[in-house]
């Protein structure tokens, strides 16, 4: 945080989460960068969420080949994501960067936040040009009021895994004081090419040196995160008994085990029909 209050800021580096989400869903290269993306932004969100069990939901659907992404996050930045077709790609961009915007296309996204109340809280917003951190930050802007700064950045190696991938991501907080906002305007211009500085080393504190150059603030947390899922075989169980009675026992009428595949993780899970006694 700034000291004198008028920004929060954080950097993350998800290379091991962009590279985890790689080795789950088999990313060509662009949707490799679309998920790699929302998977940043999500754990970013998601350690703003205050307790232990909140969970917060960024889903885009776009009429793109993409189709949909997302990412659920929790309380510490622990991110979990899934892409409906992992295998969209396209020919990079005359800038030489991955079309992210191109397999996301026209459509809406959405922020949800299960906080433990009776109903989770939801926004939604349309996507303003698919690249992911302008859409987020224009959904901060009109469904929030809150000025933010985003910047996400995933590269892709020639072998396909990643070889840097990160966040930054400031918010200002009311009555911000001009002369921060000025500066942390002027020092966008030194975070830009976020995933080659990652690639090449430089470090979360390096990176908020440069986000917040020239302005005062404090470091206050530093936490671990991780591309982690949670499924488990009672929770698949749910799922496959919300089928409904009917339905199970003219699948097992067919065939001796269900088979339930996690779509985070990949992970399968057999029943067979004693679920039904
Ligand atoms: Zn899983």
């Amino acid at each position: 945080m700034t000291t004198d209050g008028s920004a929060v800021a954080m950097v993350t580096d998800t290379t091991d989460i962009v590279n985890k989400a790689i080795k789950y869903h088999k990313t060509a290269p662009t949707a490799t960068a679309a998920l790699g993306r929302v998977l940043t932004a999500g754990s970013l969100m998601g350690s703003r969420l205050k307790n232990k069990d909140d969970s917060l939901t960024l889903t885009f659907k776009g009429d793109g080949a993409a189709g949909i992404v997302m990412a659920v996050a929790d309380y510490s930045g622990n991110v979990k994501g899934y892409i409906e077709n992992p295998s969209a790609d396209l020919p990079l961009k005359p800038s030489g960067k991955l079309d992210v915007s191109g397999i996301i296309g026209a459509g809406y996204m959405s922020v949800v936040r299960d906080v433990g109340l009776k109903e989770p809280m939801t926004g939604i917003s349309q996507i303003v040009s698919g690249e992911i951190a302008e859409d987020i930050a224009s959904f901060f802007a009109q469904s929030e009021q809150t000025p933010t700064l985003i910047s996400l950045g995933v590269l892709v190696d020639k072998d396909l895994s990643c070889a840097g991938a990160g966040g930054v991501f400031i918010q200002l907080l009311p009555y911000a004081d001009e002369s921060v906002i000025d500066k942390l305007e002027q020092n966008v211009t030194k975070i830009t090419g976020l995933s080659s500085q990652i690639a090449s080393g430089k470090t979360c504190e390096q990176i908020m040196a440069d986000a917040l150059d020239g302005i005062e603030y404090e470091l206050f947390d530093e936490i671990e995160t991780d591309y982690v899922c949670d499924c488990s075989k009672a929770r698949m169980l749910r799922a496959v008994k919300s089928l409904g009675r009917d339905e199970l026992q003219k699948i097992f009428s067919e065939q001796k085990t269900v088979e339930i595949c996690c779509r985070f993780c990949n992970k399968k899970f057999s029943f067979t029909s004693d679920i039904m006694e």
